[in-house]
């Protein structure tokens, strides 16, 4: 595996690789990497002949009282994980070579952050948007892979694309899960035990809608509140929201229908989740 720290060997590489006639995968990652991280590896590879995995904690999408400090870091452990699913360059630019300096120009969700995460992280979406274009940029990829689990940004992302014409065909993967339902993310890893026991509620409340979707029921009202119930009855969770959203626009829909987006967002402890 190749390891480059710096953009102009990030896109070197990537040049090189495409004057070989090969096409470049890339997967974004802020590392600490898990199954769900590996398998955009592996969609991604599906469609390319070489991928590229950055890992970059982006200090533009968090919020000054969230866990960017906190947030956890192993690039030994990753390097070797990446290497083992057979990334082909792990690219693991630094703070200052990713932001020489403060971004003016930013790129803006616009109304696509109006629901679900997007009031509870003001400016998170804007600082995701930026950093991947920027990371775009760099990697000029071919096609690049994001995660179901974070549903939102992989709709902002796949906007942003068409909207400002990146030539980059953007794959999204489902979610991967622990055996027990929980969605794996790097931020498991903050969970108690108590609250690692109780975090699978919030899939099982997803689950409870999908089944009664396929029961035939289309109410988003009727069906939301059964599930917001179902965890108001966990007192260690604080519900952020439980939506029914559609995929293109990520308003809040009425009525069910197969391609509607069901998301959640809860905090348990110090810890946010999402599903
Ligand atoms: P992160 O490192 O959390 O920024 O995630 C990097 C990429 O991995 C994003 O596209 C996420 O949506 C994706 N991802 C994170 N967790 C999962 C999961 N459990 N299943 C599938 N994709 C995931």
């Amino acid at each position: 595996m190749h390891e480059v720290t710096d953009s102009r060997a990030a896109r070197e590489w990537s040049r090189a690789a495409r004057a070989r006639g090969q096409l470049v995968g890339f997967v974004p990652t802020m590392g600490f990497l898990h199954e769900g991280h590996l398998r955009l590896v592996d969609h991604a590879r599906t469609q390319c002949d070489v991928v590229a995995m950055s890992i970059f904690v982006n200090p533009l999408q968090f919020g000054p009282h969230e866990d960017f400090s906190r947030y956890p870091r192993d690039l030994a452990r990753d390097r070797s994980l990446a290497e083992s699913r057979g990334v082909d360059c792990l690219f693991v630019p630094g703070q200052r070579d990713v932001y020489p300096r403060e971004p003016l120009v930013k790129v803006s969700p616009g109304s696509l952050a109006a629901h679900l995460c997007g009031p509870f992280r003001p400016g998170h979406f804007e600082g995701v948007l930026t950093v991947v274009a920027k990371l775009f940029h760099l990697v000029e990829p071919w096609v690049a892979g994001f995660g179901r689990k974070d549903v939102q940004q992989a709709c902002m992302i796949r906007r942003m694309v068409q909207d400002l014409d990146f030539p980059i065909e953007i794959l999204v993967s489902p979610t991967v899960r622990e055996p027990d339902g929980l969605a794996m993310s790097s931020r498991n890893a903050y969970l108690s035990s108590s609250e690692r026991a109780a975090a699978p509620l919030l899939a099982r409340a997803l689950d409870a809608v999908h089944r009664s979707y396929r029961g035939g029921k289309r109410d988003a009202a009727e069906l939301l509140a059964t599930s917001r119930a179902m965890i108001a009855e966990e007192p260690a969770f604080k519900l952020e929201y439980l939506e029914a959203v559609d995929q293109e626009e990520l308003a809040p829909v009425d009525t069910l229908g197969d391609d509607t987006i069901i998301a959640v967002a809860a905090r348990l402890g110090k810890t946010r989740l999402i599903d």
